[in-house]
């Protein structure tokens, strides 16, 4: 008997002690003492070639119980199963026959690029290379903070349709002002959630005219509104948490996935002086979730800077800005808001501040949590 690294085909000839050995039929606790009971190898059974079982208990110890230590084949294993064995997880194997050690050193390093994401690449190959180029993007982009260059640079950076998700605020206004002078192709859109103030698309209507852009309205599906205000009433989202929350998601989140549904990249006016949440917010990063490159070209500006930038460019804006109104959502659950409050003090101002955020923009850098 030999161990092989699977990694490279190599014999190991000073193997470490196995500290546990798991059989197939290994349930949920007994995989949980294994991986936090020590750091030496763990060794899974294989009675036979045919019993995939040993498989799926390194996944789960990989990814469920997160265990980075050695895990080791022993058994009735062939070597046509070398790269399925990496690929959830193992490290080694025990082969029986010494004589078919070149044999296994060609099945592991047959391939070494796998599309699909597994044990050993948590991303699917696309996605890993979409995950280096928007860091690169985010770095380009981190070079300059003139924003129609953030612009030009980011397009010639993505292939494929980009989206710009626009609330026609502050930020906003200033990207769109951005993309109008460099001539970049880009899809602007805003969500149409049907309480918006008159003020919001009377700004859209300007924004088209001054820019000779189109800004498509994006709606809610009808009927889930409609089911949504018989079960929660008119204004039910004041009610509860969850009431809110699922308004928002019927007419913002689930608008927006349609909205960037096949885009490449996805533009916003999040900046991180906005809230703890974005405090940390990239100027470009891959969202796996959404398949899709998210870039805050304004992320790092500071308020002097945009306000700057919108006066020096006479930039329309919206009226409301000028009545107090700061960062401006649905008309019944915004107001305005008081010298030295918190800019998002007047969203949903009737609930803690930890929990006012619609879900539509998602903080990687932040684990679960929205931005
Ligand atoms: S902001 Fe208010 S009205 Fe708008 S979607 Fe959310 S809960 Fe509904």
């Amino acid at each position: 008997m030999v161990l092989v690294d699977l990694n490279t085909g190599a014999l190991i000839s000073d193997p470490q002690d196995v500290a546990t050995v798991l059989e197939p039929d290994a349930d949920t606790d007994a995989l949980a003492a294994a991986a936090g009971g020590n750091a030496g190898p763990i060794a899974i059974s294989f009675p036979s070639f045919v019993d995939g079982r040993g498989f799926s208990l390194a996944l789960l110890l990989r990814e469920r119980h997160g265990f980075k230590g050695e895990i080791r084949a022993v058994g009735q294993i062939i070597p046509d199963q070398g790269q399925h064995l990496l690929r959830s997880g193992f490290d080694t194997a025990v082969i029986s026959r010494p004589e078919d050690t070149d044999t296994w050193k060609a099945c592991i390093t047959r391939m070494r690029l796998n599309y699909q994401p597994s044990a050993r690449n948590t991303l699917p190959l696309r996605w890993d290379a979409s995950r280096k180029a928007a860091l690169a993007l985010d770095k380009t982009l981190s070079e300059t903070d003139d924003l129609i260059e953030r612009i030009k640079a980011l397009r010639g950076a993505i292939d494929g349709r980009i989206a710009f998700s626009t609330s026609l605020g502050l930020e906003d206004q200033a990207i769109l002002h951005a993309i109008a002078k460099s001539g970049a192709d880009i899809d602007v859109f805003t969500l149409d959630t049907g309480r918006l103030f008159p003020e919001v698309l009377e700004t859209a209507d300007l924004s088209e005219l001054r820019y000779r852009i189109r800004i498509r309205l994006v709606a809610p599906d009808a009927a889930e509104v409609e089911d949504l205000v018989a079960r929660d009433g008119v204004y039910g989202f004041r009610q509860t948490i969850e009431n809110r929350k699922r308004c928002c998601e019927i007419r913002k989140v689930r608008p927006l996935s349609r909205a960037l549904e096949g885009a490449q990249g996805w533009l916003s006016g999040v900046r991180r002086e906005h809230s703890q949440e974005r405090a940390d917010v990239p100027l470009a990063m891959w969202e796996s979730e959404r398949g899709l490159t998210k870039i805050n070209p304004v992320a790092d500006w500071s308020e002097e800077r945009l306000m700057s930038y919108i006066a020096e460019n006479n930039i329309p804006v919206n009226p409301l800005h000028a009545r107090g109104f700061v960062s401006i959502g649905c008309a019944p659950c915004t107001r305005a808001i008081e010298p030295g409050e918190d800019p998002r003090a007047g969203r949903w101002w009737w609930e803690n501040e930890e929990q006012k955020e619609c879900g539509l923009h998602l903080n990687p850098n932040r684990e679960g949590k929205a931005a």
